[in-house]
């Protein structure tokens, strides 16, 4: 491609907008341009490095096979009421109705779409497993937009989900899906960690997030160098013990009011901000209490307790699921309206710091309960949540603290979305039982983003030649010399013919001017036709390293892998 003919606008200014390096340099460079806050168009060079990253991910998919379909970014509304995240997902689900003022949503993920398709066209344990995926748009109001593609409203994201007759069918597709996020970071040359996360407002228990380490990320982990271990800090871990007789020593009360309806009401007896507050609200029932995860960003100040509170019910862990990350067991969770909220997350507070849940054994979790966040840490004195220099739970050396960027997940969801929509299979007896699922999240267009972030170096963009928009980046130094015209046109052509892709610098600029735009591109090679042509000699440099060597035209060719 000639680079008098393709559309680059490069800037020398940083954007005001832009506060880290990959946004700076992918504006700056030509790659992205923004529309609205959080929304971007991919010009020519960012379109061409999405599509490579696509080709990894489509590659290792297929690998191991799951197949590609599209669904609609649009659905219907009723979708998302059967699962109950019509009322649970909050203000980050986008919200439309059509010209028969029949309620949509622009899908922020599609549980509910693959789910209907599989409960319609599904009955039979004989067709079962499936893997499918897509690479699609999804949409996210999400409260802070930033960080240009890392944090988008309009992003593209590639989704696999998995339907299962029973569990070790799935745990063998998690292990391939992991197999093949691991494949696919390596191949874009990132430096990452898989740690066991929160299973955030999809609801479900196993699940990994696949951090890329930089300090720009929004997520902080914690792991040992010694080990395999790593978890997302909202997975914080606690350190006291387990004390039945305290348990025993603190009846629990059970009082009946009506007056702690809404989630402000709450939040003031947990002394946090509403909007945190429904992230993570501890239920106490029939003696027993049970870590709810309330999910989402709600609008809180319209949204009564009792719409969470149902809503939660569906997000919530089953009693399986909460015996096995807290290990005790629970009773049944019931609508909360008849409860005491306050007393109830009084007492389930107190018995978290009295380490009776046993959530405290070492390597296990609690889900999403943050100091400062659900509660205050000083009142609870013997509540520790994991720090750096704490020996690793699972004894090989010491935890340290970094920041990541989360740029994949993947879920056990198991019954959650196939019990709320009725998709079920028959197994070998004929008896009807339902799917055990699973969902497998990746960012391509964050990917994207944090590649530049953790390669760019201080004259801009660094690409792994994976993905890289070209492999050379062919530049004359001056197009009104013929010898050097020559020259370049030849290599053009030759490089062209052996299927390297190659951007021909032939722009009437100066040197200077050229020699900026390809630092801020970040093409792996570059050619540089000048003053020694006529010996047909030229210059070739590395992008990543910065060396450079004057060369031959007839060796240049071997030079380029
Ligand atoms: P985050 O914690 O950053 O908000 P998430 O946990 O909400 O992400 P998932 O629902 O797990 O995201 O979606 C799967 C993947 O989609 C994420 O791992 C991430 O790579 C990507 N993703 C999620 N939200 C965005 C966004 N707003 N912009 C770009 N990519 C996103
Ligand atoms: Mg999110
Ligand atoms: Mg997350
Ligand atoms: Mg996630």
């Amino acid at each position: 491609m000639k680079q008098s003919k393709i559309f680059i606008p490069t800037l020398r200014e940083v954007p005001s907008e832009a506060e880290i390096k990959s946004h700076q340099y992918l504006v700056r460079a030509g790659f992205i341009r923004q529309v609205a806050s959080g929304i971007y168009t991919f010009l020519p060079l960012g379109k061409r490095v999405l599509q490579k990253i696509e080709n990894i991910i489509r590659e290792e998919m297929d690998a191991i096979d799951a197949v590609e379909m599209f669904m609609p970014a649009l659905q219907p509304a009723e979708l998302w009421k059967e699962t109950g995240r019509w009322y649970s997902y909050g203000a980050e689900l986008m919200r439309m109705e059509d010209r028969h003022e029949r309620p949509f949503v622009l899908g922020p993920t599609h549980e509910e779409v693959i789910t209907s398709h599989i409960r319609d066209e599904i009955k039979s344990y004989k067709r079962l497993p499936l893997t499918v995926y897509q690479i699609q748009t999804k949409f996210r109001d999400e409260k802070r937009p930033r960080f240009g593609l890392l944090r988008g409203r309009e992003f593209i994201m590639k989704d696999a989900y998995s339907f299962h007759t029973n569990k070790e069918s799935l745990d063998e597709t998690y292990d391939l899906m992991f197999q093949a996020y691991s494949n696919i970071l390596k191949r874009l040359s990132l430096n990452y960690r898989a740690v066991i996360a929160d299973s955030g407002a999809i609801g479900g228990k196993d699940t990994h997030e696949f951090m890329v380490l930089s300090d720009t990320g929004e997520d902080t982990i914690a792991y040992s160098d010694e080990s395999d271990y790593a978890a997302n800090i909202e997975m914080a871990e606690v350190i006291t013990k387990y004390d039945k007789k305290q348990e025993n020593e603190k009846p629990l009360e059970k009082v009946d009011t009506k007056d702690h309806k809404t989630i402000q009401d709450v939040a003031q007896f947990l002394h946090v901000s509403p909007s945190d507050c429904i992230k993570s609200i501890l239920f106490v029932v029939d003696d027993e209490f049970v870590l709810a995860l309330v999910r989402g960003d709600h609008e809180v100040n319209d949204v009564k307790l009792k719409n969470i509170l149902d809503a939660s019910v569906v997000e919530m862990a089953t009693p399986e699921q909460t015996e096995e990350i807290i290990g005790c067991p629970i009773g049944f969770v019931g609508p909360i309206g008849t409860k005491n909220v306050k007393i109830i997350a009084d007492h389930a507070i107190k018995y978290v710091v009295n380490g009776v849940c046993g959530a405290n054994e070492v390597g296990k979790h609690f889900i999403n309960v943050n100091p400062d966040r659900d509660f205050h840490i000083d009142q609870y004195a013997d509540l520790r949540f994991i720090q750096e220099g704490d020996p690793s739970p699972d004894g090989k050396g010491t935890i340290k603290f970094a920041k990541g960027i989360e740029v994949g997940h993947v879920f056990k969801l198991g019954t959650r979305y196939s019990e709320a929509m009725n998709a079920t299979f028959l197994d070998e007896k004929g008896k009807s039982q339902p799917m055990i699922m699973g969902c497998y999240g990746i960012g391509v267009s964050r990917l994207l983003a944090a590649v530049s972030e953790q390669l760019a170096d201080e004259k801009g963009l660094v690409w792994p030649k994976s993905i890289a928009p070209y492999m050379v980046h062919l530049i004359i130094v001056n197009t009104k010399d013929q010898t050097q015209m020559d020259l370049a046109t030849e290599i053009y052509k030759q490089l062209k013919e052996r299927r390297i892709e190659v951007l021909f610098d032939d722009r009437h600029e100066r040197a200077g001017v050229k020699f900026a735009d390809a630092d801020l591109i970040g093409i792996p090679y570059r050619i540089i036709v000048g003053k020694n042509a006529s010996q047909g000699i030229v210059e070739l440099k590395e992008r990543s390293t910065g060396e450079s060597k004057d060369i031959k035209k007839e060796n240049l060719i071997l030079e380029i892998d």
